[in-house]
Protein backbone atom coordinates (compact mmCIF):
# COMPACT_ATOMS: atom_id res chain seq x y z
CA UNK A 1 0.00 0.00 0.00
CA UNK A 2 1.14 3.75 -0.81
CA UNK A 3 0.18 7.37 -0.91
CA UNK A 4 2.26 8.43 -4.12
CA UNK A 5 -0.49 9.61 -5.98
CA UNK A 6 -2.16 11.19 -2.70
CA UNK A 7 -3.15 14.86 -4.56
CA UNK A 8 -3.12 13.30 -8.05
CA UNK A 9 -6.52 14.61 -10.03
CA UNK A 10 -9.08 13.56 -7.14
CA UNK A 11 -11.26 16.42 -8.47
CA UNK A 12 -11.96 13.82 -11.35
CA UNK A 13 -13.82 11.54 -9.06
CA UNK A 14 -17.51 12.56 -8.63
CA UNK A 15 -18.81 13.37 -4.91
CA UNK A 16 -21.36 10.39 -5.27
CA UNK A 17 -18.61 7.49 -5.26
CA UNK A 18 -16.85 9.32 -2.75
CA UNK A 19 -19.94 9.66 -0.89
CA UNK A 20 -20.41 5.94 -0.98
CA UNK A 21 -17.29 5.45 -0.19
CA UNK A 22 -17.57 7.64 3.06
CA UNK A 23 -21.12 5.96 3.65
CA UNK A 24 -19.62 2.24 3.35
CA UNK A 25 -16.64 3.35 5.80
CA UNK A 26 -18.79 5.43 8.49
CA UNK A 27 -20.93 1.78 8.96
CA UNK A 28 -17.81 0.18 9.56
CA UNK A 29 -17.04 -1.15 6.19
CA UNK A 30 -13.88 -1.24 3.93
CA UNK A 31 -14.77 0.15 0.85
CA UNK A 32 -12.05 0.99 -2.64
CA UNK A 33 -12.79 2.50 -6.12
CA UNK A 34 -11.06 -0.28 -8.32
CA UNK A 35 -11.01 -1.71 -11.95
CA UNK A 36 -11.38 0.09 -15.08
CA UNK A 37 -12.41 3.31 -13.23
CA UNK A 38 -9.34 3.38 -11.10
CA UNK A 39 -7.14 2.81 -14.05
CA UNK A 40 -8.38 5.55 -16.09
CA UNK A 41 -7.95 7.77 -12.91
CA UNK A 42 -4.11 7.23 -12.97
CA UNK A 43 -4.11 8.02 -16.38
CA UNK A 44 -5.80 11.18 -15.87
CA UNK A 45 -8.89 10.17 -18.25
CA UNK A 46 -12.29 10.46 -17.72
CA UNK A 47 -13.30 6.75 -16.28
CA UNK A 48 -16.99 5.56 -18.26
CA UNK A 49 -18.25 3.66 -14.98
CA UNK A 50 -17.48 3.64 -11.39
CA UNK A 51 -17.10 0.63 -9.62
CA UNK A 52 -16.81 0.56 -6.00
CA UNK A 53 -15.80 -2.94 -4.21
CA UNK A 54 -16.71 -3.50 -0.59
CA UNK A 55 -16.60 -6.45 2.61
CA UNK A 56 -20.08 -5.35 3.20
CA UNK A 57 -22.35 -8.06 1.58
CA UNK A 58 -25.28 -7.06 -0.84
CA UNK A 59 -27.54 -6.82 1.88
CA UNK A 60 -25.65 -4.29 4.12
CA UNK A 61 -25.42 -2.22 0.92
CA UNK A 62 -28.76 -2.06 0.29
CA UNK A 63 -29.84 -1.62 3.69
CA UNK A 64 -27.19 1.66 3.94
CA UNK A 65 -28.44 3.37 1.07
CA UNK A 66 -31.86 4.94 0.34
CA UNK A 67 -32.41 3.65 -3.42
CA UNK A 68 -30.68 0.44 -4.87
CA UNK A 69 -31.20 -2.00 -7.05
CA UNK A 70 -29.70 -5.33 -6.88
CA UNK A 71 -30.90 -8.04 -9.28
CA UNK A 72 -27.41 -10.57 -10.24
CA UNK A 73 -25.75 -13.61 -9.24
CA UNK A 74 -22.72 -10.97 -8.74
CA UNK A 75 -23.71 -9.46 -5.71
CA UNK A 76 -23.05 -6.20 -7.31
CA UNK A 77 -25.88 -3.17 -6.15
CA UNK A 78 -26.51 -0.44 -8.26
CA UNK A 79 -26.61 2.69 -6.11
CA UNK A 80 -28.70 5.20 -7.32
CA UNK A 81 -28.21 9.07 -7.06
CA UNK A 82 -30.38 11.82 -8.55
CA UNK A 83 -33.04 11.41 -10.59
CA UNK A 84 -33.45 10.48 -14.38
CA UNK A 85 -36.36 13.07 -14.80
CA UNK A 86 -33.54 15.67 -14.64
CA UNK A 87 -30.74 13.89 -15.95
CA UNK A 88 -28.88 13.48 -12.94
CA UNK A 89 -29.52 9.99 -12.78
CA UNK A 90 -25.76 8.38 -11.54
CA UNK A 91 -25.39 4.79 -10.90
CA UNK A 92 -22.73 4.06 -8.67
CA UNK A 93 -22.01 0.18 -8.86
CA UNK A 94 -21.03 -1.36 -6.03
CA UNK A 95 -19.35 -5.62 -5.62
CA UNK A 96 -18.56 -7.06 -2.62
CA UNK A 97 -14.81 -8.86 -2.72
CA UNK A 98 -15.89 -11.99 -4.53
CA UNK A 99 -13.39 -14.50 -5.39
CA UNK A 100 -14.34 -16.75 -8.53
CA UNK A 101 -14.91 -20.60 -8.96
CA UNK A 102 -13.11 -22.64 -11.14
CA UNK A 103 -13.98 -22.10 -15.22
CA UNK A 104 -14.93 -25.68 -16.25
CA UNK A 105 -16.05 -24.33 -19.45
CA UNK A 106 -13.35 -21.77 -19.97
CA UNK A 107 -16.18 -18.76 -20.01
CA UNK A 108 -17.21 -17.64 -16.81
CA UNK A 109 -17.03 -18.64 -13.60
CA UNK A 110 -19.20 -21.62 -12.39
CA UNK A 111 -19.54 -19.93 -9.16
CA UNK A 112 -19.10 -16.87 -6.89
CA UNK A 113 -17.91 -16.71 -3.99
CA UNK A 114 -17.92 -13.60 -1.33
CA UNK A 115 -14.26 -13.06 0.78
CA UNK A 116 -13.81 -10.77 3.40
CA UNK A 117 -10.17 -9.96 2.33
CA UNK A 118 -9.64 -7.35 -0.98
CA UNK A 119 -6.28 -9.09 -2.03
CA UNK A 120 -8.24 -11.99 -2.89
CA UNK A 121 -10.68 -9.63 -5.31
CA UNK A 122 -7.94 -8.31 -6.83
CA UNK A 123 -5.83 -11.64 -7.65
CA UNK A 124 -9.16 -12.82 -9.59
CA UNK A 125 -8.81 -9.62 -11.73
CA UNK A 126 -7.42 -10.07 -15.43
CA UNK A 127 -4.55 -7.52 -15.67
CA UNK A 128 -2.12 -5.65 -13.28
CA UNK A 129 -4.05 -2.43 -14.70
CA UNK A 130 -7.14 -3.21 -13.68
CA UNK A 131 -6.20 -4.46 -10.43
CA UNK A 132 -5.22 -1.43 -8.43
CA UNK A 133 -8.12 -0.36 -5.82
CA UNK A 134 -7.97 3.21 -3.83
CA UNK A 135 -9.63 4.67 -1.70
CA UNK A 136 -10.92 8.36 -1.12
CA UNK A 137 -12.33 10.43 1.35
CA UNK A 138 -12.97 14.48 0.64
CA UNK A 139 -11.39 14.34 -2.40
CA UNK A 140 -7.56 12.71 -0.84
CA UNK A 141 -6.36 9.52 -1.35
CA UNK A 142 -6.47 7.78 1.50
CA UNK A 143 -5.00 4.36 0.73
CA UNK A 144 -3.92 2.43 -2.29
CA UNK A 145 -3.82 -1.20 -2.68
CA UNK A 146 -1.70 -2.18 -5.78
CA UNK A 147 -0.60 -5.90 -5.37
CA UNK A 148 0.82 -6.91 -8.81
CA UNK A 149 2.23 -3.58 -9.60
CA UNK A 150 0.17 -1.69 -11.66
CA UNK A 151 0.67 1.49 -10.93
CA UNK A 152 4.27 1.05 -12.78
CA UNK A 153 2.35 -0.68 -15.27
CA UNK A 154 0.53 1.73 -16.30
CA UNK A 155 3.67 4.42 -16.29
CA UNK A 156 5.48 2.09 -18.41
CA UNK A 157 2.25 1.72 -20.47
CA UNK A 158 2.30 -2.48 -20.20
CA UNK A 159 -0.87 -4.63 -20.22
CA UNK A 160 0.14 -7.80 -18.09
CA UNK A 161 -1.86 -10.18 -16.29
CA UNK A 162 -2.55 -10.71 -13.14
CA UNK A 163 -0.49 -13.85 -11.83
CA UNK A 164 0.30 -16.39 -14.60
CA UNK A 165 -0.96 -15.79 -18.06
CA UNK A 166 -1.18 -18.95 -18.96
CA UNK A 167 -3.33 -20.24 -16.14
CA UNK A 168 -5.50 -16.88 -16.27
CA UNK A 169 -6.25 -17.43 -19.68
CA UNK A 170 -7.20 -21.20 -19.29
CA UNK A 171 -9.57 -19.84 -16.45
CA UNK A 172 -11.49 -17.35 -18.71
CA UNK A 173 -10.56 -16.96 -22.65
CA UNK A 174 -12.01 -13.83 -23.13
CA UNK A 175 -8.72 -12.39 -21.75
CA UNK A 176 -7.07 -12.97 -24.55
CA UNK A 177 -8.76 -10.34 -26.62
CA UNK A 178 -9.15 -8.07 -23.73
CA UNK A 179 -5.59 -7.58 -23.48
CA UNK A 180 -5.50 -6.55 -26.99
CA UNK A 181 -8.39 -4.36 -26.41
CA UNK A 182 -7.03 -2.87 -23.89
CA UNK A 183 -3.43 -2.15 -25.57
CA UNK A 184 -5.77 -0.76 -28.62
CA UNK A 185 -7.72 1.68 -25.79
CA UNK A 186 -4.97 2.49 -23.63
CA UNK A 187 -1.99 2.51 -26.33
CA UNK A 188 -0.09 0.01 -24.28
CA UNK A 189 1.85 -2.99 -25.25
CA UNK A 190 1.05 -6.12 -24.10
CA UNK A 191 3.93 -7.45 -21.85
CA UNK A 192 6.60 -10.66 -23.66
CA UNK A 193 5.16 -13.07 -21.53
CA UNK A 194 1.73 -12.46 -21.26
CA UNK A 195 2.10 -12.22 -25.61
CA UNK A 196 3.33 -15.44 -25.91
CA UNK A 197 0.80 -17.37 -23.67
CA UNK A 198 -1.87 -15.56 -25.65
CA UNK A 199 -0.04 -17.08 -28.95
CA UNK A 200 -0.38 -20.45 -26.87
CA UNK A 201 -3.99 -20.28 -25.60
CA UNK A 202 -5.12 -18.48 -28.85
CA UNK A 203 -7.22 -21.05 -29.51
CA UNK A 204 -8.90 -21.27 -26.72
CA UNK A 205 -11.08 -18.05 -27.76
CA UNK A 206 -13.12 -20.10 -30.09
CA UNK A 207 -14.85 -21.72 -27.29
CA UNK A 208 -15.78 -18.32 -25.77
CA UNK A 209 -19.75 -16.92 -26.50
CA UNK A 210 -19.71 -15.01 -29.73
CA UNK A 211 -21.66 -12.13 -27.73
CA UNK A 212 -18.51 -11.35 -25.39
CA UNK A 213 -16.15 -11.36 -28.36
CA UNK A 214 -18.57 -9.10 -30.38
CA UNK A 215 -18.34 -6.81 -27.37
CA UNK A 216 -14.21 -6.70 -27.41
CA UNK A 217 -14.12 -6.60 -30.63
CA UNK A 218 -16.67 -3.45 -31.42
CA UNK A 219 -14.46 -1.62 -28.77
CA UNK A 220 -11.31 -2.66 -30.39
CA UNK A 221 -13.08 -1.41 -33.52
CA UNK A 222 -14.31 1.72 -31.75
CA UNK A 223 -10.70 2.43 -29.93
CA UNK A 224 -8.42 5.08 -32.45
CA UNK A 225 -6.12 2.63 -33.38
CA UNK A 226 -8.04 -0.30 -34.82
CA UNK A 227 -5.45 -0.87 -37.94
CA UNK A 228 -2.64 -1.41 -35.16
CA UNK A 229 -4.87 -4.07 -33.13
CA UNK A 230 -6.56 -6.04 -36.07
CA UNK A 231 -2.64 -6.33 -36.95
CA UNK A 232 -2.05 -7.54 -33.78
CA UNK A 233 -4.77 -10.14 -33.43
CA UNK A 234 -3.57 -11.61 -36.49
CA UNK A 235 0.42 -11.73 -34.90
CA UNK A 236 -1.18 -13.20 -32.20
CA UNK A 237 -2.92 -15.71 -33.63
CA UNK A 238 -6.79 -14.59 -32.52
CA UNK A 239 -7.77 -12.95 -35.68
CA UNK A 240 -8.41 -16.88 -37.22
CA UNK A 241 -11.18 -17.20 -34.45
CA UNK A 242 -13.25 -14.18 -34.66
CA UNK A 243 -13.08 -12.89 -38.33
CA UNK A 244 -10.89 -15.46 -40.04
CA UNK A 245 -12.20 -14.05 -44.01
CA UNK A 246 -10.14 -11.27 -43.15
CA UNK A 247 -6.82 -13.17 -43.37
CA UNK A 248 -7.62 -14.77 -46.81
CA UNK A 249 -6.83 -11.03 -47.94
CA UNK A 250 -3.17 -11.31 -46.81
CA UNK A 251 -1.27 -11.46 -50.29
CA UNK A 252 -4.06 -10.82 -52.48
CA UNK A 253 -2.41 -8.63 -54.90
CA UNK A 254 -4.38 -5.97 -56.95
CA UNK A 255 -3.93 -3.73 -59.63
CA UNK A 256 -1.75 -1.02 -60.24
CA UNK A 257 -4.29 1.32 -59.01
CA UNK A 258 -3.46 0.10 -55.68
CA UNK A 259 -0.41 -0.02 -54.32
CA UNK A 260 -1.36 -2.59 -51.58
CA UNK A 261 -2.80 -6.13 -51.11
CA UNK A 262 -6.40 -6.76 -50.27
CA UNK A 263 -5.79 -7.39 -46.64
CA UNK A 264 -3.85 -4.09 -45.88
CA UNK A 265 -6.19 -1.97 -47.94
CA UNK A 266 -9.28 -3.35 -45.94
CA UNK A 267 -7.60 -2.14 -42.71
CA UNK A 268 -5.92 0.93 -44.11
CA UNK A 269 -9.86 2.11 -45.20
CA UNK A 270 -11.24 1.14 -41.69
CA UNK A 271 -8.64 3.27 -40.26
CA UNK A 272 -8.98 6.18 -41.96
CA UNK A 273 -12.99 5.45 -40.87
CA UNK A 274 -11.15 5.53 -37.20
CA UNK A 275 -9.32 8.60 -38.36
CA UNK A 276 -12.58 10.81 -38.81
CA UNK A 277 -14.08 9.06 -35.65
CA UNK A 278 -16.80 7.66 -37.94
CA UNK A 279 -19.68 5.07 -36.54
CA UNK A 280 -19.15 1.54 -35.95
CA UNK A 281 -21.23 0.86 -38.96
CA UNK A 282 -19.20 2.92 -41.04
CA UNK A 283 -15.52 1.20 -39.52
CA UNK A 284 -17.22 -2.38 -40.33
CA UNK A 285 -17.98 -1.27 -43.82
CA UNK A 286 -14.92 -0.16 -44.40
CA UNK A 287 -13.36 -3.48 -42.64
CA UNK A 288 -15.39 -5.68 -44.70
CA UNK A 289 -15.91 -3.64 -48.41
CA UNK A 290 -13.91 -5.60 -49.79
CA UNK A 291 -13.80 -9.53 -48.23
CA UNK A 292 -14.71 -11.39 -51.00
CA UNK A 293 -11.77 -9.46 -53.27
CA UNK A 294 -9.86 -12.82 -53.26
CA UNK A 295 -12.23 -15.68 -54.52
CA UNK A 296 -13.76 -13.25 -57.21
CA UNK A 297 -10.48 -12.47 -58.51
CA UNK A 298 -9.58 -13.39 -61.75
CA UNK A 299 -6.93 -12.56 -64.21
CA UNK A 300 -7.83 -10.93 -67.31
CA UNK A 301 -5.54 -11.90 -70.58
CA UNK A 302 -7.01 -8.47 -72.66
CA UNK A 303 -5.84 -6.09 -70.19
CA UNK A 304 -3.65 -8.06 -68.30
CA UNK A 305 -5.29 -7.12 -65.06
CA UNK A 306 -6.80 -8.96 -62.42
CA UNK A 307 -11.05 -8.17 -62.38
CA UNK A 308 -12.92 -8.21 -59.03
CA UNK A 309 -16.30 -9.02 -60.56
CA UNK A 310 -19.58 -9.48 -58.42
CA UNK A 311 -17.09 -8.54 -55.47
CA UNK A 312 -19.82 -5.88 -53.67
CA UNK A 313 -22.11 -9.10 -54.02
CA UNK A 314 -20.77 -11.51 -52.60
CA UNK A 315 -18.72 -9.50 -50.53
CA UNK A 316 -22.22 -8.25 -48.54
CA UNK A 317 -23.66 -11.64 -48.15
CA UNK A 318 -20.40 -12.88 -46.83
CA UNK A 319 -20.61 -9.77 -44.45
CA UNK A 320 -23.72 -10.43 -43.85
CA UNK A 321 -22.80 -13.89 -42.06
CA UNK A 322 -19.84 -12.74 -40.37
CA UNK A 323 -22.25 -10.36 -38.63
CA UNK A 324 -24.72 -12.65 -37.80
CA UNK A 325 -21.78 -15.28 -36.50
CA UNK A 326 -20.96 -12.51 -34.48
CA UNK A 327 -24.31 -11.76 -33.10
CA UNK A 328 -24.41 -8.42 -34.01
CA UNK A 329 -27.64 -6.50 -34.01
CA UNK A 330 -30.25 -6.50 -37.11
CA UNK A 331 -29.95 -3.41 -37.60
CA UNK A 332 -26.74 -2.75 -37.52
CA UNK A 333 -25.81 -5.60 -39.80
CA UNK A 334 -28.58 -4.30 -42.28
CA UNK A 335 -26.74 -0.92 -42.40
CA UNK A 336 -23.03 -2.39 -42.88
CA UNK A 337 -24.58 -4.91 -45.72
CA UNK A 338 -26.04 -2.17 -47.70
CA UNK A 339 -22.79 -0.09 -47.65
CA UNK A 340 -20.85 -2.84 -48.77
CA UNK A 341 -23.50 -3.99 -51.54
CA UNK A 342 -23.25 -0.60 -52.84
CA UNK A 343 -19.91 0.61 -52.60
CA UNK A 344 -19.24 0.86 -56.29
CA UNK A 345 -21.26 3.27 -56.58
CA UNK A 346 -19.06 6.22 -56.08
CA UNK A 347 -15.92 4.42 -57.39
CA UNK A 348 -17.32 4.58 -61.20
CA UNK A 349 -17.14 7.94 -61.71
CA UNK A 350 -17.57 8.43 -65.25
CA UNK A 351 -21.13 6.74 -65.01
CA UNK A 352 -22.39 9.13 -62.45
CA UNK A 353 -25.71 11.02 -63.91
CA UNK A 354 -28.07 12.69 -61.07
CA UNK A 355 -30.63 9.61 -62.15
CA UNK A 356 -27.82 7.41 -61.43
CA UNK A 357 -27.79 9.47 -58.13
CA UNK A 358 -31.63 9.06 -57.57
CA UNK A 359 -31.69 5.45 -57.97
CA UNK A 360 -28.84 5.16 -55.24
CA UNK A 361 -30.39 7.14 -53.00
CA UNK A 362 -33.77 4.36 -53.77
CA UNK A 363 -31.48 1.62 -52.64
CA UNK A 364 -29.65 2.67 -50.02
CA UNK A 365 -32.05 5.14 -48.46
CA UNK A 366 -32.13 8.90 -47.40
CA UNK A 367 -30.62 8.56 -44.49
CA UNK A 368 -27.41 6.00 -45.58
CA UNK A 369 -26.38 7.81 -48.85
CA UNK A 370 -23.77 10.31 -47.34
CA UNK A 371 -22.52 7.13 -45.44
CA UNK A 372 -21.95 5.86 -48.57
CA UNK A 373 -20.10 9.05 -49.62
CA UNK A 374 -17.96 8.25 -46.38
CA UNK A 375 -17.22 4.68 -47.43
CA UNK A 376 -15.45 6.09 -50.49
CA UNK A 377 -14.13 8.26 -48.97
CA UNK A 378 -12.12 5.88 -47.15
CA UNK A 379 -11.99 3.40 -49.57
CA UNK A 380 -9.88 6.02 -51.64
CA UNK A 381 -7.52 6.96 -48.62
CA UNK A 382 -7.48 2.83 -48.23
CA UNK A 383 -5.89 2.63 -51.97
CA UNK A 384 -3.03 4.90 -50.92
CA UNK A 385 -3.91 7.39 -53.29
CA UNK A 386 -4.14 10.88 -52.12
CA UNK A 387 -7.55 12.33 -51.22
CA UNK A 388 -10.53 11.89 -53.55
CA UNK A 389 -9.80 15.53 -56.47
CA UNK A 390 -11.48 17.74 -53.98
CA UNK A 391 -13.80 18.81 -57.31
CA UNK A 392 -15.00 15.47 -57.71
CA UNK A 393 -16.20 15.02 -53.58
CA UNK A 394 -18.04 18.35 -54.00
CA UNK A 395 -19.55 17.22 -57.35
CA UNK A 396 -21.14 13.86 -55.52
CA UNK A 397 -22.13 16.04 -52.81
CA UNK A 398 -24.30 18.82 -54.82
CA UNK A 399 -25.65 16.03 -56.57
CA UNK A 400 -27.09 14.09 -54.36
CA UNK A 401 -28.24 17.17 -52.35
CA UNK A 402 -29.87 18.26 -55.56
CA UNK A 403 -31.62 14.52 -55.69
CA UNK A 404 -32.58 14.63 -52.37
CA UNK A 405 -34.54 18.01 -52.95
CA UNK A 406 -38.76 17.74 -53.35
CA UNK A 407 -38.76 19.95 -56.43
CA UNK A 408 -41.17 22.89 -57.10
CA UNK A 409 -44.26 21.73 -58.53
CA UNK A 410 -47.87 21.93 -58.36
CA UNK A 411 -48.06 19.06 -55.73
CA UNK A 412 -46.76 21.39 -53.58
CA UNK A 413 -50.34 22.80 -53.54
CA UNK A 414 -53.06 22.33 -51.25
CA UNK A 415 -55.34 21.19 -53.92
CA UNK A 416 -54.90 18.77 -56.88
CA UNK A 417 -56.73 17.75 -60.15
CA UNK A 418 -59.39 15.96 -58.59
CA UNK A 419 -60.27 19.20 -56.19
CA UNK A 420 -60.19 21.55 -59.46
CA UNK A 421 -62.64 19.06 -61.26
CA UNK A 422 -64.93 19.16 -58.16
CA UNK A 423 -64.81 22.85 -57.13
CA UNK A 424 -65.39 23.66 -61.16
CA UNK A 425 -68.11 20.92 -61.72
CA UNK A 426 -65.93 20.06 -64.89
CA UNK A 427 -64.15 17.20 -66.97
CA UNK A 428 -60.63 16.10 -67.64
CA UNK A 429 -59.19 18.64 -70.19
CA UNK A 430 -56.45 20.62 -70.56
CA UNK A 431 -58.01 23.62 -68.30
CA UNK A 432 -57.23 21.97 -65.54
CA UNK A 433 -53.34 21.91 -65.74
CA UNK A 434 -53.43 25.88 -66.59
CA UNK A 435 -55.52 26.28 -63.26
CA UNK A 436 -52.86 24.41 -61.27
CA UNK A 437 -50.21 26.43 -62.87
CA UNK A 438 -51.72 30.15 -62.75
CA UNK A 439 -52.19 28.63 -59.03
CA UNK A 440 -48.46 27.89 -58.38
CA UNK A 441 -47.64 31.09 -59.64
CA UNK A 442 -49.36 32.92 -56.84
CA UNK A 443 -48.53 30.62 -54.07
CA UNK A 444 -44.55 30.82 -55.32
CA UNK A 445 -45.07 34.77 -54.77
CA UNK A 446 -46.84 34.41 -51.85
CA UNK A 447 -47.10 31.03 -49.86
CA UNK A 448 -49.50 32.33 -47.16
CA UNK A 449 -52.48 31.84 -50.66
CA UNK A 450 -51.99 28.23 -49.98
CA UNK A 451 -54.98 27.60 -48.51
CA UNK A 452 -58.20 25.46 -49.23
CA UNK A 453 -60.46 28.39 -48.80
CA UNK A 454 -58.46 30.87 -51.03
CA UNK A 455 -57.83 28.53 -53.46
CA UNK A 456 -61.24 27.34 -53.89
CA UNK A 457 -62.61 30.81 -54.66
CA UNK A 458 -59.48 31.72 -57.02
CA UNK A 459 -60.32 28.57 -58.69
CA UNK A 460 -63.42 29.31 -59.39
CA UNK A 461 -62.94 33.37 -61.09
CA UNK A 462 -59.56 31.25 -63.00
CA UNK A 463 -62.45 29.34 -64.41
CA UNK A 464 -64.32 31.75 -65.42
CA UNK A 465 -61.64 33.71 -67.73
CA UNK A 466 -61.60 32.92 -71.48
CA UNK A 467 -59.45 29.58 -72.15
CA UNK A 468 -56.70 31.88 -74.17
CA UNK A 469 -56.43 34.18 -70.63
CA UNK A 470 -56.28 30.84 -68.49
CA UNK A 471 -53.30 29.19 -70.50
CA UNK A 472 -51.42 32.40 -70.78
CA UNK A 473 -51.31 32.33 -66.98
CA UNK A 474 -50.66 28.61 -66.75
CA UNK A 475 -47.51 29.17 -68.75
CA UNK A 476 -46.26 32.06 -66.63
CA UNK A 477 -46.83 29.75 -63.64
CA UNK A 478 -44.65 27.03 -65.40
CA UNK A 479 -42.12 29.31 -66.51
CA UNK A 480 -42.05 30.81 -63.08
CA UNK A 481 -41.93 27.46 -61.48
CA UNK A 482 -38.58 26.40 -63.99
CA UNK A 483 -37.12 29.81 -62.98
CA UNK A 484 -37.12 28.96 -59.36
CA UNK A 485 -35.93 25.61 -60.02
CA UNK A 486 -33.06 26.59 -62.25
CA UNK A 487 -31.97 29.33 -59.16
CA UNK A 488 -32.18 26.50 -56.35
CA UNK A 489 -29.87 24.15 -58.28
CA UNK A 490 -27.85 26.79 -58.76
CA UNK A 491 -27.94 27.64 -55.28
CA UNK A 492 -27.24 24.16 -54.27
CA UNK A 493 -23.80 24.03 -56.92
CA UNK A 494 -22.52 27.26 -55.37
CA UNK A 495 -22.81 25.98 -51.94
CA UNK A 496 -20.22 23.17 -53.22
CA UNK A 497 -18.67 25.00 -55.38
CA UNK A 498 -19.09 23.46 -58.39
CA UNK A 499 -20.87 23.99 -62.09
P1 LIG B 1 -13.97 -0.16 -19.55
O1 LIG B 1 -13.27 1.13 -19.44
O2 LIG B 1 -14.15 -0.62 -20.95
O3 LIG B 1 -15.22 -0.28 -18.73
P2 LIG B 1 -12.94 -1.95 -17.64
O4 LIG B 1 -11.54 -2.30 -17.27
O5 LIG B 1 -13.76 -1.23 -16.63
O6 LIG B 1 -12.89 -1.18 -18.98
P3 LIG B 1 -14.97 -3.93 -17.58
O7 LIG B 1 -15.30 -4.97 -18.58
O8 LIG B 1 -15.96 -2.87 -17.26
O9 LIG B 1 -13.62 -3.28 -18.06
O10 LIG B 1 -14.55 -4.69 -16.25
C1 LIG B 1 -14.36 -4.05 -14.99
C2 LIG B 1 -13.23 -4.71 -14.21
O11 LIG B 1 -13.56 -6.06 -13.93
C3 LIG B 1 -11.91 -4.78 -14.97
O12 LIG B 1 -11.16 -3.61 -14.80
C4 LIG B 1 -11.26 -5.98 -14.34
O13 LIG B 1 -10.68 -5.65 -13.11
C5 LIG B 1 -12.43 -6.91 -14.08
N1 LIG B 1 -12.68 -7.83 -15.19
C6 LIG B 1 -13.52 -7.64 -16.23
N2 LIG B 1 -13.54 -8.70 -17.05
C7 LIG B 1 -12.71 -9.61 -16.51
C8 LIG B 1 -12.33 -10.92 -16.87
N3 LIG B 1 -12.79 -11.51 -17.97
N4 LIG B 1 -11.46 -11.57 -16.05
C9 LIG B 1 -10.99 -10.97 -14.92
N5 LIG B 1 -11.31 -9.75 -14.55
C10 LIG B 1 -12.18 -9.06 -15.32
MG1 LIG C 1 -15.84 -0.66 -16.81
Amino acid sequence: MNNQCKYMQSELIPTQVTNTIDVLEKAGFEAYMVGGCTRDFFLGKKPKDWDITTNATPENIVALFPKTFYENTFGTVGVVYGDSQDETLKIIEVTPYRIEGVYSDHRRPDSVVFTKDISDDLKRRDFTVNAIAINVSNGVIKDTVDLFGGIKDIKDKVIRTVGKPEERFEEDALRLIRAVRLSAELGFTINAETRSAIMAKSGLLSGVSRERVRDEFTKILLSDKPKEAIELLHSLGLLQYIVPELEKGINVEQNQAHSFDVWEHCLRTMQHAADKKWLLEIRLAALFHDIAKPQTRRFSRETNQFTFYGHEVVGSRETESILERLKFPRKIIDKVVKLVRWHMFFSDTETITLSAVRRMIANVGKDDIWDLVNIRICDRIGTGRPKESPYRLRKYKSMIEEALRDPISVVMLKVDGKAIMEIGKINPGPKIGWTLNALLEEVLENPTLNNIEYLTKRTLELLQLPDNDLKKLGKQGEDKRDELENSNIEDIKRKHHVS
